[in-house]
């Protein structure tokens, strides 16, 4: 029986009534990544015994008739930046090319106790930066809907894996957009959840003021499955809120009546390719025909976030990466050293790809003394008032639609030696992160057959309201339904 082509919600009804078990659930996958995985490479690393090992405790805590948590053997994916107890974390570089964490992050532990079997953990750009998956260290990852082009990045694994009916679903990061731009360019459903919403104890920190973790699916019910699975309190990360999550498949289930959207002006400018603006813009009359209303909103300080990211999120790298010093874990040189700093200097050299190395210094550059003020307390002031736009816009609005991506996915190597255009990717996205606000990305047609992803932007913790519009809008157009031809 073919599995891999099921949803994890389908394979989860299937998993309750006996309908096939955990193992034969997990060893399709496995069958099906084997098939694909020359072209696609969206894994680093499959654990194929533990998989099975962990669908067979399943298979007999339910022979046994335990009472097992509603997802129980459906399997998942994870991006190479989640520490997993005993399993290889790499985060896409060499530095980390031989870390084995001695412990799981918070969202892996709950996969684990929703009984979750894993996969694998997948490719990623090295320590997040980057919109292509390009700047791992170990391979290029190919996007199911034409393998020559890019997936998007950073978690392009993650977003391949799901598309290609490798993994129901996946978990990725997202500091500017890495969830939702390769969402966007594989077809799928991918969540930014509110910064807060899901601990970030465990995850390989790229820019903390920024980075949260979400999920990836082929469609908006698995998406708020996975989200309901990894969100709530942990005591392992103090920006983490306390209050419960709620049943985010029943507040899916609500109907768009009464919901009303805002489309910001600066979203829609300058960079967009037309053929996606107009795949929006249908998207979005869609939306009006359901019921929302919807009306255009000016957001002026949105312009300067690429600027303002590109300040903050390096600044924040140049901190987290002092760490990797080659002392206590991650490569260390083996050329002769003539002291400590040399030590330091050269294992990093050694270990950091170039955009990692141009973060750091540029990072380095503007928290330097001089400096500061001028770049960093400045952007953080213009944060701020992007900040305000949004609140602004929320007096008024329940949600905001965008383009997810201003392109389609391009061709591997297109962009990679034009750093501005490939940071330009992240556009519409990056806003959302400045404002630590939930975004989500949800298939809504093709360009010259490549996906189209359509941003739906939510008030802190108005994962609700996103959901709502994403599944009206799912059920009304069954784009979920198209599938790469591998
Ligand atoms: N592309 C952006 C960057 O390189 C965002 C990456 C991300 O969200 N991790 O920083």
């Amino acid at each position: 029986m073919q599995l891999h082509g099921l949803s994890a919600h389908e394979l989860a009804h299937g998993l309750a009534a006996r309908e096939f078990s955990a193992r034969e659930v997990v060893e399709d996958h496995l069958s099906h990544i084997k098939a694909v995985e020359d072209g696609v490479q969206a894994f680093l690393l499959t654990t194929p015994e533990t998989a099975c090992a962990e669908a067979d405790a399943v298979d007999q805590a339910r022979a046994a008739g335990e009472d097992l948590p509603p997802l129980a053997g459906v399997p998942v994916a994870h991006k190479d930046l989640f520490c997993t107890r005993g399993v290889r974390t790499t985060c896409g570089s060499r530095i980390l090319e031989d870390f084995v964490p001695p412990y799981d992050a918070t969202v892996v532990a709950r996969c684990r106790e929703a009984r979750l079997p894993v996969l694998g953990k997948t490719n990623m750009d090295e320590f997040a930066m980057g919109s292509s998956t390009e700047n791992s260290a170990f391979q290029v990852t190919g996007n199911p809907w034409d393998l020559e082009r890019v997936p998007g990045g950073s978690s392009g694994g993650s977003a391949a894996a799901v598309a290609a009916g490798e993994a129901p679903f996946a978990l990725g990061t997202d500091t500017g957009g890495s969830i939702r731009q390769p969402a966007s360019l594989c077809g799928i459903v991918g969540m930014k959840p509110t910064y807060g919403r899901v601990s970030r104890y465990g995850v390989v920190a790229y820019a903390s003021s920024l980075d949260q973790v979400g999920p990836f699916a082929r469609n908006v019910t698995d998406c708020a499955l996975l989200l309901g699975t990894i969100a709530g309190h942990d005591t392992m990360d103090a920006t983490s809120v306390t209050d419960a999550p709620p049943d985010y498949v029943a507040e899916m289930r609500r109907g768009v009546d009464g919901l009303r959207a805002g489309l910001p002006k600066e979203l829609f400018g300058e960079g967009i390719d037309p053929a996606v603006k107009s795949t929006i813009l249908a998207a979005v009359d869609k939306l009006a025909n359901l019921g929302i209303e919807i009306e255009e909103v000016e957001m002026p300080h949105v312009d300067y976030s690429l600027p303002c990211y590109y300040i903050i999120a390096p600044a924040e790298c140049s901190s987290n990466l002092a760490r990797y010093d080659g002392v206590r874990y991650g490569h260390r040189t083996a050329e002769p050293v003539s002291d400590i700093y040399d030590l330091f200097s050269k294992s990093r050299a050694e270990g950091f790809g170039p955009e990692v190395r141009l973060r750091i210094m540029l990072g380095t550059y503007t928290l330097s003394a001089g400096y500061y003020d001028a770049y960093y307390v400045k952007a953080l002031k213009v944060r701020t008032l992007i900040k305000s736009d949004f609140d602004r816009a929320f007096e008024k609005y329940d949600v905001l639609l965008s383009p997810t991506s201003p392109t389609t996915a391009f061709k591997i190597g297109e962009k990679a030696d034009d750093p501005l255009e490939m940071k330009l990717a992240d556009i519409c996205t990056i806003p959302v992160n400045l404002a630590g606000l939930p975004g989500m990305s949800v298939p809504c047609g093709f360009v010259e057959g490549l996906p189209v992803g359509m941003q739906i932007i939510g008030k802190p913790f108005g994962e609700p309201e996103m959901l709502r519009v994403a599944y009206g809008y799912e059920q009304a157009m069954g784009w979920e339904r198209r599938r790469a031809a591998l």
